[in-house]
């Protein structure tokens, strides 16, 4: 995907911070941090959405979750708690069309939003 900002970032086509990487993840800090610890978790391929996964992701998918997990191990936020979102869609939040999960702790979260 040639203008996709997750993509290029991924790739390393523009510097940023890699937290993590591995042949099909990479994950890296949120320009906007909504709270401490704010990671944001990728495929290296371009998924446009949770919407846009197939049964054929599904090892993607594990690995994403076990980055997240590792990641919060190594961020000094597995003891005391952490969320993993994904925003699916303009109602669901949205704003970057290529999948990616939110790692956020070091706070306490509310529910549903915050
Ligand atoms: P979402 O609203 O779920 O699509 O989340 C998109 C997230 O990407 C937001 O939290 C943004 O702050 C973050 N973001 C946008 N552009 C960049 C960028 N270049 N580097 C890091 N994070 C970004
Ligand atoms: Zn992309």
């Amino acid at each position: 995907m040639e203008d996709c900002i997750f993509c290029k970032i991924a790739h390393k086509e523009i510097s940023s911070e890699i937290l993590y990487e591995d042949e099909f993840v990479a994950a890296f800090k949120d320009l906007e941090p909504q709270a401490p610890v704010h990671i944001l978790i990728v495929p290296k391929k371009h998924i446009a959405s949770l919407n846009d996964l197939t049964a054929d992701d599904a090892e993607l998918l594990a690995r994403i979750v076990l980055a997240a997990q590792k990641l919060a191990k190594d961020n000094g936020i597995a003891e005391r708690g952490y969320r993993l979102v994904n925003n699916c869609g303009i109602e669901g939040g949205q704003t970057v069309g290529h999948l990616h999960f939110h790692l956020l702790g070091g706070r306490e979260m509310l529910w549903p939003a915050g």
